[in-house]
This record gives structure tokens, sequence and C-alpha cells, in this order.
């Protein structure tokens, strides 16, 4: 069995990226989502170990002392963290894994795995971003400005990534995440066992 697709996708506060992460593990097979760790208190309906693992600040800081992070980052005043031993057992059991991660830890993955699938999801135009948060009508005319200054931020990390994708129409992004990740599973680099056993069995030809 070979091992499976470390894939991270990212994506601006608004861009849809729940939506689409879970409308791809409930359409396709072989998918496992990382939980990660958070300092930051629940929201309404989460649950601890399903959205998230909730730590207190203590038990964060010991979990980097542990060295039990494959990555970790401070984002808007709270620690988030993919714990790395679940990434790893699911990869060797040929899962393809997903983390939905904010763009500094993404980067920092890539350092560690650059056979990592980077993901960017977007929405077409900066007004439709500003659209949908507004759409939401939870917000105050702050936080929409300041989820906008971030945004803008980020976007300059965009480039970093490997693709863009634009979350325009939710089910063509899932098909089109699904793909990219499927072809990683082609990649030369990975199928090395094949590519062996070919020249090996042409070899009589020589
Ligand atoms: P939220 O608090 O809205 O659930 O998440 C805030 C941001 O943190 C999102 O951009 C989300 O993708 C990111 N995030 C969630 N888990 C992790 C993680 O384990 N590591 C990093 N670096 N970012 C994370």
């Amino acid at each position: 069995m070979t091992k499976g697709v470390l894939t991270i996708v990212s994506g601006f506060a608004g861009s849809g990226k729940g939506t689409v992460m879970k409308r791809l593990l409930s359409r396709h097979e072989g998918y496992a989502l990382s939980i990660s760790a958070t300092t930051r208190k629940p929201r309404n309906g989460e649950r601890d170990g399903v959205e998230y693992f909730f730590k207190t600040k203590e038990a964060f800081e010991k979990m980097i002392e542990e060295h039990a992070f494959l990555e970790y980052a401070s984002y808007v005043g709270n620690y988030y963290g993919t714990p790395a031993s679940y990434v790893d057992e699911q990869l060797n059991l040929g899962k393809d894994v997903i983390l939905e991660i904010e763009v500094q830890g993404a980067l920092q993955v890539k350092k560690q795995r650059p056979d990592a699938l980077l993901v960017f999801l977007t929405p077409q135009s900066g007004q439709e971003l500003e659209r949908r948060l507004r759409g939401r009508g939870t917000e105050t005319d702050e936080v929409i400005r300041s989820r906008m200054k971030r945004a803008g931020e980020e976007s300059k990390l965009m480039s970093s990534y490997d693709y863009i994708l634009v979350n325009d129409d939710v089910d063509r992004a899932v098909e089109e995440l699904h793909g990219l990740i499927r072809s990683q599973h082609l990649a030369a680099s990975r199928n090395s066992g094949l590519i062996e056993r070919i020249s090996r069995e042409l070899a009589v030809y020589q």
C-alpha cells in the first residue's frame, strides 16, 4: 500500500473552506481530516475532540516542549497546532490527510515535508469576500474591516502555495481539490517502485 498524500488547505476567513472540506469528506473515501489543538474557547456547538482539542495555554505549551506538533502558530491571540502523531499514523495507513490551517503553519509544514500539497482557497474577488463576510450578518463593521485587513496580509503569501482554487461554486471546488490530490498519487516521485519494476522487466530486452 502506498502512503497517503498530505494536503494543506488554507483560505481567508469567509472563503468557504469549512464547507468545501465537509463536502469533500462526505463525497469521497480515503480522506482523514486532522483535528487541531487550540487554546481558543469552543464556539456554540463545538465539541472537544471533534472540531478541535481544546487546551489551556499551559497544556498547549507543554505539547510544544514535547515536540508533539507537526506545526503550530499563533492566530488572533490564540495558539493553533497540528498533532503530529495522528497525521503520520493516517498517512501510513494510506489515507490522504488534510490539514485546514492558516498560512504561517502551512509554510512550516512545506519546509519539513516538501512533498505536501499546498492549496489556497479564495473567492473570485475582494468584493465577493467582503460580501460573504457581511452576509453572515453576525459581525460588526470593525470585525469585518479587521478580517479584510488580515485577508490582505494573507494574500501576500498566496504565491507560495502550489495551487489556487477559486471557490465560486462549491461542487466544482470540491471536485477540483479531489482531482489535485488524485493527481499527486500519480507523481513520478511517488511511484519509484513501479518505475523500478518496469525497468527490471524491460532489462531483458537490452
Ligand atoms: P477558527 O478559530 O476560526 O476555527 O480558526 C482560525 C484559523 O486557524 C483558521 O484559518 C484555521 O484554518 C486555522 N487553524 C486551525 N487549526 C490550525 C492548526 O492546527 N494550525 C494552524 N497553523 N492553523 C490552524
